[in-house]
Parts: C-alpha cells; structure tokens; sequence
C-alpha cells in the first residue's frame, strides 16, 4: 500500500512512538479510496496541541485553539489536528469552542460526509465507522448523522454538498438533499470568502452541470449572493477550463455585470480583468466573427471563452474553432508594441526632434499599421512609411 508519503507517515510513527494514538484523515483517505492521487495529508491525533509540539522540534502554530499544528518534517508541511468534537452552533457558521476529545470515533463524528469521515492507519487500515466505503463505492454524498442538525450547525456543509457533487461527479443521497432544501436559506449564514472559494472548486469540477442542477432545485441559488435565475443557461456552459472561466460564464449567463459579481463574489484583481475582458469580447463577438484589433488585445484565454459563450447562446450562427482562433491570434505581424521594429528613440533619430509625447502617438500609429497590414515589420519599411505620414501631418 502507497499511502502517505513518507513525510506524513514519519509524523503518524514518532506521534505512535510517543504512545499517543495517530491516523490520516480527510479528503486525502476518501481520495485513496477513490484510487485519485492524494494531495494535503491531515493527521489526526489523541495527543494535545502541547504535547505535539514537545513529540516534533520543527512546527508552526495554525490556530492550537482549533487543535492543529503544524509539522515540518523532512521540510514537508504536514497538519496535525488533535481528536476534536465541535460545541454547539449559535451563528450556524462556526462552532462556540472546540473540545479535545480522546477518542478517534467522536472526531469522526463531527466530520461532514461519510466519505469524508474514513480515518486510515500508517498500515492502510481503513477505520469506516459510518459507511463511508460503500457510499463512495455507490458514488453518494451523505451527512454523518441527522443531515438538518448538522446543516444548521453549519450551513456551509450544504454548499460543500453541492461542491462535491461537481468536483465528484456524486449524487447526494435523498434525506441529507432534502435537508438541504428545508434549510437552503441558512446558507445567508456564510462568509462571501468561504462560498467563493467552494464556487472555485465547483468550477473546477467534472460535473458543474450536476451541481447547478441541485443548487437551482434545492432553493440555494435563491439565497446565495448572486446567482442565475436560469441555472439551464450556466448548463450550456459546462464544463470549465477554469475556475475564472466558471465565472465569466456566470456572469453572462446570469446577465450580471463584471461589477455585479465582482462585487457579489469578491473576486481577485486577476479574476476581475479577465471577466471584464471576456465581457467585452463577448459584446462584440455576438454582432462580428473577431477582429484582428480583437486577436491583438484579448487573451487566447479570454477569446476561447467568448467563443464559447457565443456557441452556447448564437447556436444558429457560424462559428470558430479554438485551434483557429490561436491560429489567427499567431498570424498576427506582432503579438505586442514590444515586437515592433522601432521605439521611440529611433523615432527621435529619424526626425531629429526632441522627445515628448508625440512619440507615444506615432508609435501607436506604427503599432496599428503594422498589425494591420499597411507596413511590414522592419526598420526600413517603417521608417518610409512613418517619414511619408509624418510630413504629410506637418
Ligand atoms: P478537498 O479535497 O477539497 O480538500 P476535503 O474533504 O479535504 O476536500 P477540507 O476542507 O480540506 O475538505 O477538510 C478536511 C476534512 O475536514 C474533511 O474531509 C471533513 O472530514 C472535515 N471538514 C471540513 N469542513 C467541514 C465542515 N464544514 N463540517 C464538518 N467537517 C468538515
Ligand atoms: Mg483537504
């Protein structure tokens, strides 16, 4: 068995050496089980934040009030989290204290899925107490106990339901979806931080279709910050080459502006451009096939995502595939100002003139005539063309 590198089981042997009880945890147990790489290792342990910090020499605090530590072993970062239960819920979004427990079963507990509450030995022993083998084997996402009372502790499991539906490509299991649908409005309850970053893994999923689906049939939709009226239109999308793509299709299939869900998602700097830049490629893309002006300014990223957005709604009109748009895009004379031939300070030879702003210009000039055919892109040919129209404007 090849689970646990050999960082995270060199954690789980010390902390066993020590004579505290140790074991993997988490999405990277249910990940194993599903035969998918494995990616963060989360220990579980019996030993207190303390006394893991007296077991390994290297390590970082990540919040001990939470109970997890943070281990460098073999310059790995590897998280240890002491047996915890959870006390009770009053915001629906975080737990008023945690508890250490002592045993492995009552962390288990708390855990939101039964996939998602399989803990592993250093061995490979799978510790299921839940069912949560045969449920990842039946492909269903389904709460560890009452699926309403562990929504209304935290309302945020009901979007990592969804989440893992896409990311998965499961079904959620009957009574944990109708507990979802009886509470969907608790979902208010969560930060816009923690809903964008659920949004970007469901984005990133293999089946958002399935996702869509559930939020618009559950009533979620109608209670997250923004979402389409019409999840049928964001279906016609799927599925994504990236998470920004998700967005930008979100936006124009819910007629949002960039700033609407900009604003609604808190999204990054990056992601703000690129869905502005997708927005406006779209707008022009609906009425003409791209213009070289288009190829020039926009991203192959953006382009393929205008296109696509073109295809979902225009299915009637002639399209463009995206090996033809990176043709075209690579056939331009110059991809940037930076390929041009000549620069400002040539421009100040030429003309004997002192710097300034007029320089700026021409090199647009030049920059538009050579993208567009009317000059070709070496010295000589510039400096005819430029001498030619320089004296002409005089
Ligand atoms: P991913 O592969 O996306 O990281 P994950 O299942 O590992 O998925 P994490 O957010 O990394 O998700 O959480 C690690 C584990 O902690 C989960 O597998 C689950 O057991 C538990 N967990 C996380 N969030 C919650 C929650 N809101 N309620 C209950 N248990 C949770
Ligand atoms: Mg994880």
């Amino acid at each position: 068995n090849s689970f646990g590198t050999g960082p995270s089981r060199e954690v789980i042997r010390c902390l066993e050496a020590a004579g505290y009880e140790a074991v993997f945890v988490g999405g990277a147990v249910r990940d194993y089980v599903l035969g998918k790489p494995a990616t963060d290792m989360d220990i579980a342990t019996s030993a207190q934040p303390d006394e893991v910090k007296v077991v390994f020499s290297n390590t970082v605090d990540l919040g001990t009030e939470h109970g997890t530590v943070l281990v460098l072993m073999q310059r790995e970062p590897i998280e240890v989290t002491t047996y915890r239960t959870e006390g009770t819920y009053t915001d629906h979004r975080r737990p008023d204290e945690v508890q250490f427990v002592k045993s492995l079963r009552e962390d288990l507990l708390r855990r939101d899925f039964t996939m998602n509450a399989l803990a592993m030995t250093k061995e490979g022993e799978l510790i299921d107490l839940f069912g949560g083998k045969q449920d990842i084997a039946h492909q269903i996402i389904k709460a560890v106990g009452n699926p309403a009372n562990r929504f209304k502790e935290d309302a945020l499991r009901m979007f990592r339901a969804v989440r893992f539906a896409s990311v998965l490509g499961f079904a959620i299991e009957e009574d944990t979806y109708k507990a979802i649908a009886e509470n969907a409005q608790q979902i208010r309850y969560i930060s816009i931080e923690r809903l964008k970053a659920e949004m970007d893994k469901l984005f990133n999923g293999i089946d958002p279709e399935k996702a869509f689906r559930y939020i618009q049939d559950s009533g979620l939709g109608i209670h997250l910050p923004l979402f389409p009226i019409k999840a049928a239109r964001l279906i016609s999308t799927v599925p994504y080459e990236s998470a920004v793509e998700g967005w930008a299709c979100f936006m124009v299939a819910g007629n949002f502006s960039p700033t609407d869900v900009m604003k609604a998602y808190k999204l990054s700097k990056h992601e703000q451009m690129v869905i502005t830049a997708v927005n406006e490629a779209y707008e022009k893309r609906r009425f003409q096939p791209f213009s070289i002006g288009d190829y020039y300014t926009y991203d192959l990223q953006v382009l393929f995502t205008a296109e696509k957005l073109f295809q979902a709604y225009h299915a009637d009109k002639e399209k463009i595939s995206n090996t033809e748009i990176m043709h075209r895009k690579q056939s331009l004379p110059i991809q940037s100002v930076k390929d041009l031939k000549v620069d400002g300070k040539v421009l100040i030879s030429w003309t004997g003139l002192k710097g300034g702003p007029w320089t700026g210009k021409w090199i647009g000039l030049i920059e538009h005539a050579v993208l567009h055919g009317r000059c070709d892109n070496d010295s000589n040919t510039i400096k005819e063309w430029f001498l030619h129209e320089f004296n002409r404007e005089k």
